[in-house]
């Protein structure tokens, strides 16, 4: 296995030259207290930003509390949510969620991952997302993004999440860990494409061990 150090070093070269290009204003998803960014984060599975965002806007003036969501058939919210696709799953995900939030938090959004990932449906990408932005957690997140740039990147040798999560922590000090899953998600939507990686626009070409793939 490569030495330590040497990803470290690649890993802080990838973050200084990304940071200026992906902006902080890009990040995208609209909420006003850490509930609606649960919703919003759930929501927000198979599906842009822009279009949770669309639902979001009115969703949020009908179901203010977990209370809201359980009170009403669950039809009712499928159709609310329809836009943003596999809206049965969905509902069902928010309303388990809801349910929890009630019984076992008073209707709160815990502040730690122990606490968030007993939420039905909710794993440690969720919990990042929403602890890093509602309370200022810091936290890798990976989703499929990440999890494909830091292999092609070598930043890990791992496919498991929660080891990529470690193994990434490991690279960089915890203030930039929010912020380095957020440009690994912009470079993997925008140039390092699953399918066709745009190798020669790529600003970081020069580091990375698969730029001839
Ligand atoms: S060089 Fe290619 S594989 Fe490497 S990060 Fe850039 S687009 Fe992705």
């Amino acid at each position: 296995m490569e030495d330590i150090k040497v990803r470290k070093k690649r890993a802080n070269m990838i973050y200084r030259i990304l940071d200026p290009v992906y902006t902080k204003e890009k990040t995208a998803l609209k909420f006003n207290n850490p509930f609606e960014l649960l919703i919003a984060t759930i929501l927000s599975a198979q599906c842009t930003d822009k279009r949770v965002n669309e639902v979001t806007k009115k969703l949020f003036k009908k179901y203010k509390s977990p209370e809201d969501y359980i009170n009403v058939p669950q039809e009712e919210l499928e159709e609310d949510i329809r836009p943003t696709g596999f809206f049965k799953n969905k509902a069902k995900a928010i309303r388990g969620c809801c349910r929890a939030l009630i019984e076992k938090f008073e209707g709160r959004v815990p502040s730690t991952m122990k606490d968030m990932v007993q939420l039905p449906g909710v794993g440690r990408k969720t919990a990042n997302v929403v602890l890093g932005a509602a309370y200022d957690v810091p936290g890798v997140v990976v989703d499929t993004h990440v999890k494909r740039l830091a292999r092609r990147l070598g930043l890990t040798d791992n496919h498991d999440p929660e080891k990529i999560e470690k193994d990434l922590e490991a690279l960089l000090p915890r203030k930039k860990w929010r912020r380095f899953s957020d440009i690994l998600i912009y470079h993997g939507r925008e140039v390092c494409k699953a399918r066709k990686p745009l190798h020669e626009s790529c600003k970081i070409r020069h580091l990375c061990p698969s730029s001839e793939i």
